[in-house]
């Protein structure tokens, strides 16, 4: 049973978001599992859901538009009481790239859906959950990564500094809406065993990499749900502005 109000989870189709959106059923949220164009994948999370007798809906919407993100909270509405966002939808390049490399197509795509879909995500939060607004209040957690941190230099700079912008974010906006009842915080991942590497055009990332790390492994989506639900949590009511690492100990020095 749903006892939690409703949670949004963004690309909760795959990958974190998938992990998420499953975790945050069995702790009680009725979660939306947003997608961009994967339906079944979508669907297999809400199967697995309502399997466990959960409750999830799975809807379309890219983040990046307006019109679509009004739509993804619309259905989140119909469901129940928000309480609860979190801004996981996230893309890299399709290949490695300098940024003399970088298209101006590819470098407005990528802030587009990384920075202004959570921006416009996080807008729509918190005209239901803000006390401003005559809501109740709750939490938004933002996916930033160990990139924002580290510069992806040679390979993915504008993702690194796509993701620069949402640690300013996070901190920003966890200010701004800190006596209105919502917390705002961020994880920051590290190589986490997902799609995202293989759609960055380097399917072999997280096998070469992962001996190198402090901890010499790659992370799960599940290890990252898992620092994603306490933010959520009423277990982490007095913590806002911060930022998780779950990178076995990668970029985690300031
Ligand atoms: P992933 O496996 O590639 O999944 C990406 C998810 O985002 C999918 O559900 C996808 O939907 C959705 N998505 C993509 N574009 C979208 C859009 N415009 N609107 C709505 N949804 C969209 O990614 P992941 O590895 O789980 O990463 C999740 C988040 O963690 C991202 O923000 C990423 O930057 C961050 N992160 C990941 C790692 C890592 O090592 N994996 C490390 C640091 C940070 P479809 O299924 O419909 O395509």
């Amino acid at each position: 049973m749903a006892t939690r109000g409703v949670l949004v989870v963004t690309g909760g189709s795959r990958g974190i978001g998938a992990a998420t959106s499953l975790l945050a059923a069995e702790r009680g949220y009725a979660v939306v599992v947003n997608y961009a164009g994967n339906v079944a994948s979508a669907e297999r999370v809400v199967a697995s859901i309502l399997a466990k007798g959960g409750t999830a809906i799975a809807v379309r919407g890219d983040v990046s538009q307006p019109d679509d993100v009004e739509h993804i909270f619309a259905a989140a509405d119909r469901l129940g009481t928000l309480t609860g966002l979190v801004n996981n939808a996230g893309v890299v390049p399709p290949k490695p790239m300098r940024v003399d490399e970088t298209s101006p197509e590819e470098l407005r795509r990528i802030f587009n859906i990384n920075v202004t879909g959570s921006f416009l995500c996080a807008a729509a939060a918190i005209r239901r959950m803000s006390t401003r607004y005559g809501g109740k209040g709750g939490a938004i957690v933002n996916l930033t990564s160990a990139a924002a941190k580290l510069g992806g230099a040679g390979v993915m700079v504008v993702y690194a500094a796509s993701k620069g912008a949402i640690d300013s974010f996070t901190q920003g906006l966890s200010l701004e809406v800190a006596g209105e009842g919502i917390r705002v915080n961020a994880v920051r991942p590290g190589i986490i065993e997902t799609e995202m590497h293989a759609s960055g055009g380097d399917a072999g990332r997280v096998e070469r990499v992962s001996p190198t790390l402090p901890m010499p492994r790659a992370g799960t989506a599940e290890e990252v749900a898992e620092a994603i639900l306490w933010l959520l949590s009423d277990a982490a009511s007095y913590t806002t502005g911060g930022v998780i690492p779950v990178s076995g100990g990668r970029a985690i020095l300031p």
